[in-house]
C-alpha cells in the first residue's frame, strides 16, 4: 500500500497526535512496509520509521483518498488516490531508523530463542519475567495470550524476576511461546488453558487460575499459582 509515494499525513486522534508528530512525516515518501511480528514498521525518507503495534483492536484500513471516514482513526496517510487509515489502540512511536531496534522475530524459522534470552538477560534482572517478555525490544512479537500461555507451558509464574530465572528456562519459555505461535498461525492446536480462564482449575494441578494487571501497561497475567515456580505476586 502507498509504499514509494509521498504521503500526506494526519493524526486525527489526539492521543496519536501526542505520539507521533504529523507534521515529521507530512509530504515525505512511505519507503517501505515491514511487519515484524504483530508490529508494522512504515519507512519514510529521511530514515524516520513508524511503528505501530496493533494490539487486540487496532486495525489498518486502506481506502480510496478522500472517502468519509466516521469517528477518529490514529492515523490517515493519504497517497495519491488511496490512503491508509489506522484504527484503535495502537501503540506507535516515531524514531530514527536504527534508534530502537526491536528484538528477534518469535515467529522467525527458526527463532533466535539464543539471541532472545541474551536480550532478557542484558536488561535490568529486577524485572518480571512476564512484563518482559512483552517489551519489544528484547523479543518481537509475543502477544498477551501466549504470552500466559507459554509461561503456563514452561511451569514458571510470570511474577519471577529474570535474576530468578535460568539460561535454560528462558529458552524454554521462549521455545514454548515460539511453538503455540507458530501452532496459531497455522490453525492448528493453541488451545488457551489459562488466558481468561480466572478462578477456573488448573488442568494440570486443579489450583484456581489467578489474574492481575502487571507492567507499565497493565496487561492482564494469567498463572497457576500451584504449579508455576514462583513467588507471590508482589503485594498480594
Ligand atoms: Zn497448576
Amino acid at each position: 500500500m502507498l509504499v514509494g509515494e509521498r504521503v500526506a499525513v494526519q493524526t486525527p486522534n489526539p492521543r496519536a497526535a501526542a505520539a507521533v508528530s504529523a507534521e515529521r512525516l507530512d509530504g515525505r515518501k512511505l519507503e517501505a512496509v515491514e511487519a515484524v511480528g504483530k508490529n508494522l514498521l512504515l519507512s519514510f525518507e529521511g530514515g524516520l520509521v513508524l511503528r505501530s503495534h496493533l494490539r487486540m483492536s487496532g486495525r489498518w484500513q486502506v481506502v480510496e483518498r478522500g472517502a468519509e471516514l466516521r469517528g477518529k482513526p490514529w492515523l490517515v496517510l493519504a497517497g495519491a488516490e488511496r490512503q491508509a487509515v489506522l484504527w484503535n489502540g495502537p501503540v506507535l512511536e516515531l524514531t530514527r531508523r536504527g534508534a530502537r531496534r526491536l528484538g528477534p522475530d518469535i515467529l522467525a524459522e527458526p527463532p533466535d530463542l539464543a539471541g532472545m534470552a541474551a536480550n532478557l538477560r542484558r536488561e535490568h534482572q529486577g524485572r518480571e519475567l512476564g512484563d518482559a517478555l512483552l517489551d519489544q525490544r528484547l523479543v518481537a512479537g509475543i502477544g498477551n495470550v501466549w504470552k500466559a500461555e507459554a509461561l503456563w507451558r514452561a511451569e514458571l509464574s510470570p511474577w519471577l524476576r529474570l535474576a530468578q530465572v535460568s539460561d535454560e528456562e528462558l529458552e524454554r519459555v521462549l521455545g514454548e511461546a515460539a511453538r503455540l505461535m507458530r501452532a496459531a498461525l497455522d490453525n492448528h492446536g493453541g488451545k488457551r488453558i489459562v488466558y481468561r480462564r480466572a478462578a477456573r482449575p488448573c488442568p494440570r494441578c486443579g489450583t484456581a487460575i489467578c489474574s492481575h494487571g502487571q507492567g507499565d501497561d497493565n496487561r492482564i497475567a494469567y498463572w497457576c499459582p500451584g504449579c508455576q515456580r514462583g513467588e507471590e505476586r508482589p503485594g498480594a
